[in-house]
């Protein structure tokens, strides 16, 4: 067990496959990024050592992330690989769903189970607005192929205001009455150059009910006071699906949070709004033995800083979120 010093047992592993991304949503990153060399990025044969310590240390849940995980190369024989690890007993991935309509078979019988699709709209010409050159329709078709493949889904919408905060939410939760999908509002989180940016369009969890229900009727709660992961979760009159919100910046889940994150370069990183991040590439590529990584990542989550510090004005600089990975 990966305990931190405030009690919390760290047992879920998010690992973002590489900082690239086939889309520029405005509010993850700026449109001129840069992507580092892939010298620079965990290898294959180093993220499944990583995992394997990582079950050691208790943890049993793994989701797949990016920039857009399903850019790297072999990333099927990669989940073929962490399925067959010992102790692993979820993978996940957070996905723009474009590629998935060839990889979503594929990742199924490698052993994936969920995917969380990323569709903060259904109208193509602001969807291409959110994306900077996405078309919507390839998101359809990655869902129909996961539905196909018989993974679970999750639809995840951030909602930026003056793009897709009034009529686009409404439709999106629209679908949760007619499929049996939990469709999940992100409130817009501040990271790096694009914080200024992302401040001024955060809308909130209480907003965004009261749009939804002025259109489509009550939102009930479904286990009141419990989070479905970071999520809580709410139903529709008559609805096969939730929708839920996560709600990092108006109620915070910190006292709840059982995550740590792997950067694409081999970083542990213990908040997502929080810089400390612990180098796991270094020692490795310096000849670590398996003893003193564990060692250096027990150390790494006891420190795991208990939350963000929003509040105080305290934001991530250090990356933006395509670097992190959600
Ligand atoms: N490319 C994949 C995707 O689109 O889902 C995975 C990486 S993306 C960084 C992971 C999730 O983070 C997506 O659901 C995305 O919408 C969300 N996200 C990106 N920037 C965000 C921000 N500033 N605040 C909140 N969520 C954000």
């Amino acid at each position: 067990m990966a305990l931190d010093r405030f009690g919390r047992n760290i047992n879920y592993l998010r690992i973002s496959l590489t900082d690239r991304c086939n889309l520029r949503c405005i509010y993850c990153m700026p449109e001129d990024m840069t992507f580092r060399p892939r010298s620079e990025l965990l290898q294959d044969d180093e993220i499944v050592r990583l995992v394997r310590l990582f079950t050691e240390l208790g943890f049993y849940k793994f989701r797949l992330t990016g920039g857009e995980p399903t850019v790297r190369a072999n990333i099927v024989d990669l989940v073929t690989a962490m399925s067959l690890t010992p102790g692993v007993e979820k993978i996940a991935m957070t996905t723009n769903g474009l590629l998935l309509d060839r990889l979503a078979q594929p990742l199924a019988d490698a052993g994936m189970q969920r995917v969380n699709i990323s569709i903060d709209t259904l109208d193509p010409a602001k969807f291409k607005k959110l994306t900077r050159w996405g078309e919507v329709e390839d998101v359809w078709r990655g869902i129909r192929a996961a539905q196909a493949a018989g993974l679970e889904i999750k639809l995840n919408a951030v909602v930026v205001r003056n793009y897709n905060d009034r009529e686009d939410v409404v439709d999106l939760a629209r679908l949760t009455l007619y499929q049996p999908w939990q469709v999940r509002f992100i409130e817009m989180m501040p990271f790096g150059d694009v914080a200024d940016f992302q401040l001024a369009g955060v809308v909130t969890q209480a907003e965004l009910q009261e749009t939804i229900a002025a259109a489509l009727g009550p939102l009930t709660p479904v286990n009141p006071g419990e989070l479905d992961g970071e999520a809580s979760l709410y139903q529709l009159p008559g609805a096969q699906g939730r929708v839920g919100f996560i709600s990092s910046i108006s109620q915070p889940f910190c006292a709840s949070c059982n995550r740590a994150r792997l950067t694409a370069d081999g970083r542990l990183r213990l908040c997502l709004l929080r810089e400390k991040e612990v180098d796991l590439l270094t020692p490795m590529r310096d000849g670590a033995s398996d003893d003193e990584l564990m060692s250096i990542m027990r150390q790494g989550i006891w420190w795991k800083p208990w939350g963000h510090g929003l509040a105080q004005d305290v934001i991530p600089l250090n990356r933006v979120m395509s670097e992190i990975g959600g």
